[in-house]
């Protein structure tokens, strides 16, 4: 069981967490240096001694931790854990019903009631990643939580924190069941993915971008030349290909993109070879389009947050006007830039300013044709609308 503890909410904080606000951040605490170790139960309590919410301490990026509860009495165990999965559960309902679609998001952190922690599945297969060290504490309760509330084929895990050498001894990726198949061949809107579950942070797949691609696919590709950059797998290009483009440019840095771009074709049977698949920085891909007067019909522009390169660095709060830039120049009058980022540093209102920005320096014209943010299984807490972290516009570029 983990410790409990009191702490003293700043009054002005207090209507807040009354409200729902799930993040707790050190700045509406009082007195935060009694808090102890990462995993203690937090009852958080006015000046005057009265209960008013239950969270747990972790920290991460966003905060100190994250609400559990509104309940005094609420027993964080693996009751609590099974309650809050099989409500999880139920909210995704259609998705397990669904057979085009064997890949998805089951728990989405604080959208689902337990911020720190995400769950997803891949056909029978559940993947758990602990985003601290907080939550982690917990893993033997929401680990029995998880196996009492679902069939699975196997159990793995990701940390995504910074432990420093402590849980060394502890077993890595794969938990329990089965081992899955390497690849696993999952499927998303009837496309397939080849998966890797113990391979690292990443899997092959980023699963929130599921609508953009099914658009892309049904919408957009038939006969166009599509440049997909920070192509990662190539997700955008196979269902594009799968769309009926006419080709498809992946252009990534990291030379793992190459092999990897060419199994999602041909997990599809497409043949890899009819398509450009270019290990390169995406800002020198750019010139050398320039140069060749290279034009296409839509580019996709999906960069990280933030990247490092030998020759560029790209933060996408202060660069992305840049990038939308080069990829102007490089797309046909009447073509489509699809512009997507999951920076939480701005909102999609500022997104729009940049696109605005871009194509007021280049002193050219377009049209918003629509925008997506995150899909229903990324579930959003509608207290913390902040968790909505993606934003995608499809930009048609006007003569
Ligand atoms: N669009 C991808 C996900 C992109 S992840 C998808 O839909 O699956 C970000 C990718 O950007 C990583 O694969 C990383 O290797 C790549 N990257 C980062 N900086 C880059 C640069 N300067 N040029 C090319 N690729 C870059």
């Amino acid at each position: 069981m983990n410790k409990e503890i009191n702490l003293i909410i700043k009054p002005e904080f207090v209507d807040k967490y009354k409200n729902g606000y799930p993040l707790i951040s050190q700045e509406a605490i009082s007195d935060f240096s009694k808090v102890g170790d990462e995993g203690v139960i937090l009852n958080l309590i006015n000046s005057k001694n009265s209960f008013i919410v239950k969270g747990y301490y972790g920290k991460q990026n966003k905060g100190f931790g994250w609400i559990l509860s509104s309940s005094k009495d609420e027993k964080i165990d693996v009751d609590f854990f099974i309650s809050k999965i099989k409500s999880a559960l139920k909210y995704r309902e259609d998705f397990y019903a669904d057979e085009s679609t064997t890949t998805f998001r089951v728990f989405n952190g604080e959208g689902d009631g337990i911020g720190g922690l995400t769950i997803d599945f891949y056909d029978g297969y559940y993947v758990v990643t602990w985003y601290s060290i907080g939550i982690y504490e917990f893993r033997d309760d929401i680990l029995e939580a998880l196996k009492q509330s679902v069939d699975y084929k196997g159990i793995y895990q990701k940390k995504r924190f910074d432990a420093k050498g402590m849980y060394l001894d502890e077993a890595d990726d794969f938990l329990f069941g089965q081992k899955a198949p390497e690849p696993l061949v999952v499927k998303e809107n009837g496309v397939n993915f080849a998966i890797y579950l113990d391979d690292g942070a990443m899997v092959g797949v980023f699963l929130d971008q599921k609508e953009v691609r099914k658009t892309i696919r049904d919408k957009y590709a038939k006969g166009k030349t599509v440049l997909n950059t920070f192509s990662y797998t190539g997700a955008f290009s196979v269902f594009a290909a799968c769309g009926g483009s006419k080709k498809t440019t992946s252009v990534d840095l990291a030379k793992r993109s190459l092999p990897k771009t060419k199994e999602q074709f041909e997990v599809n049977n497409i043949d890899a070879n009819s398509q450009d698949i270019i290990v390169e920085d995406v800002f020198n891909y750019f010139k050398y389009a320039v140069r060749k007067k290279l034009l296409f019909d839509m580019v996709v522009l999906d960069p990280p947050s933030f990247a490092r390169s030998k020759k560029h660095t790209f933060s996408a709060s202060k660069d992305y006007v840049k990038l939308l830039k080069e990829a102007i120049q490089i797309t046909n009058n009447g073509g489509v830039i699809v512009a997507s980022t999951n920076s939480a540093n701005f909102s999609m209102m500022t997104f729009r300013d940049f696109i605005k920005k871009a194509f007021y320096q280049l002193k050219g014209k377009y049209k918003v044709e629509e925008s997506f943010s995150l899909p229903k299984d990324f579930r959003v807490n509608p207290k913390f609308k902040e968790g909505d972290y993606l934003k995608v516009v499809f930009i048609r570029k006007l003569k």
